[in-house]
C-alpha cells in the first residue's frame, strides 16, 4: 500500500536523467504490482464464475481479494445493475407451465408462483448479497486441493467426487447467497444439490476437451490489459472480448457435457435451460466491475442478462402463511406449489391451511412435512387425519 505515499517523493518532470530513470523503474515496479492484485482479483472473480457455472471450485482464496472484488462490485456495477424497486419482478415466464411471473422475488433464483419450477436468474438480485467468501469454504477449498488434483491426474473419479462433495457442502453452507434460497432449510434439496454440484464438477475435470477450454482460458486472462489504479482496476474491452469467446465455447462445452453425464436428472430444480444463464451470470458477477461501463452493458446483452420489470400482481391471491417461517404469501388462483421466499421451503397448496391447536395462527405445510414447529407459538401442528 506505499504505493501511493511514495508518489509524493517522486521528481519534478525534467530532472536529471538519473532520477528520470529512478523513476521509470519505479512505475515499471508499481505496474508489476498493479497487475499482480489484478491477477488475484481475476482468480477470485474466477472462482466466483467457475462455482456458480457448476465447474471446479478450487483455486478459491479467501482474504483481502475477496474484499477488493466486492468493492469494486459494490462501487461500479450498482449503478449498471441497481436492484430493482419495490414492486417490481422480473419480466419472465415459466418453462415448465407457462405461467408469466407475478409475485414479487427476494433472491436471485426467481421461481414460478404456480409450480414453483426454477425459471430464471435476476443478476440484479445477486449483488445485494455480495459478501467475502467464508473463511471455512476457503479452507476446505485449499485442504482438498492438492488431494482432488491428485485423484485428477490418477484418473480416480470416486475419490476426485469425494472431494468435490466436501467443497461444495462447504459451499451451501459458507457462501448460501451464491445458491437458491431452497437450499437454506430444505435438507432434501440441499442433499441434491451438492451431490449434482460434485458431479459436475467431475463431469468437467475429467473431460480433455473442457480442460483444454479451462487453459485457454488462463492464456485470456494472461492476455488482459489494465488501466486505472490497483485499488480499481480496468480491463481493456478489446483485450476482454477474446475471454468472453472462451467462455461462450465453454457454456457450449459444458452444456453438452452435463448432457452426456446425465446431470439434468441430478439437478434438483431440473432447470438445464437456465445452465448457460448461471453460468454467464457468474462469469458477469466477476467482471462487471472492471469494465467500462459501455463494454460492461454489451457484455450483459451478450449474455443475456439484461432485465426487464413488471409491477408485481398479487391482488387476486388468497394470503397464506408458511408453516415453515410464518411468512405471508400470496396463493393466486390456479396455483399448485410455491416456494416460499422467506425460507425457501416448498409448499404445496393442495390442502387448506391447518389452524395451530395453541395460538390459532393458520399455515401452510411444507411439502413432504406432516407437523412442523408452529412459527408463532412453537407448539407441534399435524396435518389433519394424523391423530
Ligand atoms: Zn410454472
Ligand atoms: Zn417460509
Ligand atoms: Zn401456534
Amino acid at each position: 500500500m506505499d504505493l501511493f505515499k511514495r508518489k509524493s517523493e517522486e521528481p519534478a518532470e525534467g530532472g536529471p536523467v538519473s532520477d528520470r530513470m529512478a523513476l521509470a523503474r519505479q512505475w515499471q515496479e508499481q505496474a508489476k504490482q498493479m497487475q499482480a492484485q489484478a491477477m488475484q482479483v481475476q482468480a477470485q472473480a474466477m472462482q466466483q464464475a467457475a462455482a456458480l457455472q457448476h465447474g471446479t471450485a478450487q483455486g478459491a482464496q479467501a482474504g483481502s481479494t475477496a474484499q477488493v472484488g466486492s468493492m469494486t462490485w459494490a462501487r461500479q456495477v450498482l449503478a449498471i445493475l441497481a436492484p430493482p424497486q419495490p414492486g417490481y419482478v422480473k419480466r419472465c415466464s415459466c418453462a415448465v407451465c407457462g405461467a408469466p411471473k407475478k409475485l414479487p422475488t427476494v433472491t436471485a433464483y426467481v421461481y414460478c408462483d404456480y409450480c414453483a419450477s426454477l425459471i430464471d436468474y435476476d443478476l440484479r438480485r445477486a449483488g445485494e448479497g455480495d459478501t467475502a467468501p467464508d473463511p471455512a469454504y476457503a479452507a476446505t477449498v485449499n485442504s482438498t486441493q492438492a488431494a482432488a488434483r491428485q485423484a485428477a491426474a490418477a484418473g480416480d473419479r470416486d475419490a476426485y467426487r469425494g472431494l468435490q462433495r466436501q467443497v461444495f457442502e462447504a459451499y451451501v453452507t459458507g457462501v448460501p447467497m451464491a445458491v437458491s434460497h431452497r437450499a437454506r432449510n430444505d435438507r432434501g434439496y440441499r442433499d441434491a444439490y451438492v451431490a449434482y454440484m460434485a458431479e459436475a464438477a467431475t463431469a468437467c475435470a475429467f473431460d480433455p476437451a473442457y480442460q483444454a477450454l479451462e487453459s485457454e482460458m488462463r492464456q485470456r486472462v494472461m492476455g488482459l490489459q489494465y488501466s486505472g489504479n490497483m485499488m480499481s482496476p480496468t480491463v481493456a474491452p478489446d483485450s476482454f472480448w477474446p475471454m468472453v469467446d472462451t467462455m461462450e465455447k465453454q457454456i457450449a462445452a459444458s452444456t453438452v457435457l452435463y448432457r452426456s453425464a446425465g446431470l439434468a436428472d441430478l439437478d434438483p430444480d431440473h432447470a438445464e435451460y437456465l445452465t448457460g444463464k448461471l453460468g454467464w451470470s457468474g462469469f458477469c458477477q466477476g467482471w462487471l466491475g472492471m469494465l467500462p461501463a459501455e463494454a460492461a452493458t454489451q457484455l450483459l446483452d451478450r449474455a443475456d442478462l439484461t432485465n426487464e420489470y413488471v409491477p408485481v400482481e398479487a391482488a387476486d391471491g388468497q394470503p397464506r402463511h408458511c408453516g415453515g417461517c410464518g411468512a405471508e404469501f400470496s396463493a393466486l388462483p390456479g396455483a399448485t406449489a410455491i416456494i416460499c421466499e422467506g425460507c425457501g421451503r416448498r409448499m404445496d397448496l393442495g390442502s387448506a391451511e391447518i389452524p395451530c391447536a395453541s395460538c390459532g395462527a393458520v399455515m401452510t405445510l411444507p411439502a413432504g412435512a406432516d407437523r412442523t414447529a408452529c412459527p408463532f407459538c412453537q407448539s407441534q401442528v399435524e396435518r389433519a387425519g394424523l391423530r
